[in-house]
């Protein structure tokens, strides 16, 4: 066990993700409960914030880019925080350990395989990024490769000379991204080994997760977020729910069971192929969805004198939008669970809804992302009845 508390990464200041290390677990949870009771605790009340028992190697999704030190040797790593300078790393206290060691094989084939290492000052080269997801539950690992062109020389070879060494590798995919961009995957890919995506279970339903479907980085804390939500929910079996923001369909398959029916709505095109055939593998029978803007959606919804009876919203850091809150109070469901990976934008957003005939019941932080600033919270807002104030 690491001592707690301890400057454990050598990269701390440069890579800027875990801003947090130098406190203990315990001071990281109090500071989180503390952010939260300041944003939210005026609403209603804060609940104690839900740490981990091992706060370490969490994450199942860890990113690496390529580049060439000054003596041409490939390195891989982060970049620079607010740069495009690239660091090397060999091994993170969040992620996940066999990830890390993937990144470092791939670096050594890249070598031997002699891959043209991508230049993002001139454009040229060929390698640029590697991205490694691992289903904790069921072992399954996708490595996705991100090049500047379609072709992929010794293909064969390479994906052979990396299964090698690490069998569990079951699907490798190709991303191709040209542009001159900071965003890391392109809007092509292929798949050249496998399936294209990975499996995990999560509450005990089986998901898979394609290349550029949003899933989770952190399973264990996951699952507890979503029982708490699917419990706030208070569903009997006869509710209309919308899953709104629901990527691969996990809350709204969730909490299928214990509803009438269930519409998920998501903007990501794989996302939805992901949740539809993540329905038909579980079986459940009563969710539909859409791929559509959520706030768009709800419009249009709310246009057609639909109603819904309870609502889960799990938008991206930025929050919800105007079309989205003022469609759902015109569709007016008992209770809204909001999930939010950021109480700032909760906190406006419920301040809104607020104002509008929805009061917070409660507010359930959780921490998903130990030894950095970021917190997730559930928060369960409820109709006012008409005599209440
Ligand atoms: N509920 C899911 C995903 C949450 S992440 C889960 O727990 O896994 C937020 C999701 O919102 C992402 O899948 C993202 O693609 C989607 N998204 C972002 N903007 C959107 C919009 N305007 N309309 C619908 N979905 C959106």
């Amino acid at each position: 066990m690491k001592k707690i508390g301890e400057d454990v990464c050598p990269l701390r200041k440069k890579c800027g993700g875990c801003v947090y290390q130098g406190l203990s677990y315990r001071e990281q949870l109090d500071k989180k409960q503390r952010q939260t009771e300041k944003l939210m605790g005026k609403f209603g009340p804060v609940h104690p914030i839900v740490g981990m028992e091992d706060p370490y190697h969490y994450r199942n999704k860890v990113h690496g880019v390529f580049d060439r030190d000054r003596k041409g040797n490939i390195i891989s790593g982060i970049y620079k925080e607010g740069t495009h300078h690239v660091i090397p790393v060999e091994s993170c206290l969040i992620e996940d350990e066999t990830a890390d060691r993937i990144i470092g094989t791939i670096r050594l084939l890249a070598r031997s395989f002699k891959m043209k290492i991508y230049d993002e000052d001139t454009g040229w080269g060929w390698l640029r990024h590697v991205l490694i997801r691992r289903g904790f539950a069921t072992g399954q690992i996708m490595v996705v490769l991100v090049t500047a062109t379609p072709m992929f020389p010794s293909k064969t070879h390479f994906v052979k000379a990396l299964r090698k060494e690490y069998p569990q590798i079951t699907t490798i995919v190709q991303n191709i991204n040209d542009r001159k961009t900071s965003m890391v995957l392109g809007d092509r890919e292929q798949v050249i080994y496998g399936k294209g995506y990975i499996e995990d279970v999560l509450c005990q339903k089986t998901f898979r997760i394609s290349a550029r479907s949003f899933y989770q980085v952190n399973p264990v804390q996951t699952e507890k977020l979503y029982g708490k939500a699917v419990e706030q929910a208070g569903l009997t079996g006869s509710e209309t729910v919308i899953d709104a923001y629901c990527g691969i369909g996990t809350i709204g398959m969730t909490a299928a069971d214990r509803a009438e029916s269930v519409i998920g709505v998501e903007l990501n095109r794989d996302a939805v192929r992901d949740a539809i055939s993540n329905a038909r593998r579980n079986k459940v029978e009563n969710i539909r969805f859409v791929c559509d803007d959520a706030g768009q959606f709800m419009v249009k919804m709310a246009a057609a004198g639909k109603k819904a009876d309870v609502v889960f919203m799990d938008p991206p850091r930025s929050g919800s939008d105007k079309p989205f809150l003022e469609s759902l109070v015109r569709m007016g469901p008992e209770r809204v669970v909001y999930i939010s990976c950021d109480p700032e934008t909760l906190a406006r957003d419920a301040a809104w809804l607020r104002g509008r005939n929805y009061q917070v019941e409660g507010t359930w932080p959780y921490d998903m992302f130990p030894w950095t600033e970021h917190t997730e919270c559930v928060c369960l807002l409820s109709k006012r009845k008409p005599d209440s104030h």
